[in-house]
């Protein structure tokens, strides 16, 4: 272990205190929930590579582009093309102003996926048809589904890692474009998400190491075929595509009549991998709301990655192997040892809090969402509601929240709706809780 990392002076990257860190530190050493908080009052801090407006505005653009293209490809229940989902209340005696975000109910993927991986997906489709002018720019990207176009694309192949989701939406989507696509699995992966791939013609390779090793060799397989690769660890594509969600979560709050402000501060509770999707969620509504919104990103035990990197301070990955931990846990969503650097750099200085939980809550959440609202999530997804008392307690007494404050709790369902019956039947069966 290298706690003697932790205790140096050099606490100024991430800003949280580190006599807390070492607390979380030792709790998840114990295989405890932890939670790691930003200094409070620090407010805005500078990132290194903070997302643009354009680039956002970008994103937004090519998402509506592409929705006559995505509704002909999935015509399922006349869908319009919109990658959107629904805000919810919660309905059952959760914290009150308990509102869910459903990217487990995402149209073609079923998880929060269907926003960063298919976007960047969608980008080099784009910027495919432009270079080799199968469309022209401003051109309705229709002329994609043309017989010359496909015949385009059916040369060009994808190539990602993924512990399931991300292979699973890219491969989907570039499988329905006519593209190559070669997954690699790490071992977390589920068998019914390789089946389907497997089914539509997808090249999946299974590989028996960790996620940062499968994105390893995905890697030196995609420069040796001179394919495209969608680097989950480095992408800003993929952070863009996710940070597109802020807007349409804030469009559905004033629907709704909620107005973020300093009495009514937005918590967002973001389950979190590598930390590009709640990176790039995180990033999006800190653009909108400023200090107004605190951005919880949700670990789970075994696999705190984004916890470790902010509580040793440096603003660069820091494997959760060294802290003795495991990275086992049956959030395969979420079972990622080491967290980008791109998202560290991009966000990592405003992220308000880092929440790790224990595979049994997060089993629990999975019976109870289903239970109680009818969620159909699997762990990952479930894994913001196990963080929300964790948080609301330890923020209140750190100051973080102030006590006169009504805060409005949004937690993000990121991923579940597509598993198959017998799946979900033995998790809500499963005794892990
Ligand atoms: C991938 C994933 C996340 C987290 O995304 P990262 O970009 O890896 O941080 C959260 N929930 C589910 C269900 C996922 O599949």
């Amino acid at each position: 272990m290298r706690l003697q990392y932790l205790m140096s002076d050099d606490q100024t990257s991430a800003a949280g205190r580190p006599r807390d860190s070492l607390a979380a530190i030792a709790s998840l050493v114990r295989g405890e929930a932890a939670v790691w908080l930003r200094e409070p009052g620090l407010g805005l801090a500078v990132d290194a590579a903070p997302l643009t407006i354009e680039e956002v505005e970008d994103a937004r653009a090519r998402f509506i582009r592409f929705e006559p293209v995505l509704s002909t490809l999935f015509p399922s229940g006349g869908w319009d093309g919109q990658i959107r989902s629904e805000l919810i209340a919660y309905p059952g005696s959760g914290a009150p102003n308990l509102l869910v975000k459903c990217d487990h109910a995402l149209p073609m993927a079923g998880s929060v996926k269907a926003r960063g991986g298919v976007y960047e997906l969608l980008c080099h489709v784009e910027e495919l048809a432009l270079r080799r002018r199968l469309i022209s720019p401003g051109q309705s990207l229709e002329a994609l589904l043309t017989p010359e176009s496909l015949a385009v694309l059916e040369a060009r192949r994808i190539v990602v890692a993924s512990t399931g989701n991300l292979g699973f939406a890219v491969g989907l989507v570039a499988r329905a474009l006519g593209l190559q696509a070669e997954i690699h699995m790490s071992h977390d992966a589920k068998t019914w998400k390789k089946d389907r791939l497997k089914s539509i013609g997808a090249t999946v390779i299974e590989h028996a190491c960790d996620y940062t090793g499968a994105v390893a060799r995905a890697r030196s397989s995609a420069e040796a075929e001179d394919a495209y690769f969608i680097d989950d660890e480095n992408s800003r594509r993929l952070f863009v595509g996710y940070a597109a969600a802020a807007a349409e979560l804030a469009g559905q709050l004033s629907a709704r009549g909620l107005t973020v402000g300093p009495d009514s501060p937005l918590i967002v509770y973001l389950p979190c991998g590598v930390g590009g999707a709640p990176g790039g969620v995180t990033a999006g509504l800190k653009q909108i709301y400023g200090q107004d919104v605190l951005a919880v990103f949700v670990e789970p035990v075994a696999s705190p990655c984004v916890l470790v990197a902010l509580a040793a301070g440096q603003g660069v990955p820091v494997s959760v192997y060294d802290l003795g931990l495991d990275n086992d846990t049956i959030a395969d969503g979420l079972a990622v040892p080491s967290a980008s650097p791109l998202v560290l750099q991009a966000i990592g200085r405003n992220i308000d809090a880092a929440v790790a939980v224990t595979d049994q809550a997060m089993v629990q959440w999975v019976r109870r969402a289903w239970a109680e609202a009818g969620l159909r999530l699997e762990p990952s997804g479930a894994s913001g509601f196990a963080a929300l008392a964790l948080f609301i307690e330890r923020a209140r007494v750190a100051g973080l929240i102030n006590p006169t404050a009504t805060p409005i709790h949004v937690v993000w369902a990121t991923g579940g709706s597509l598993l198959p019956e017998p799946e979900f039947s033995a998790l809500l069966a499963s005794d892990a809780a």
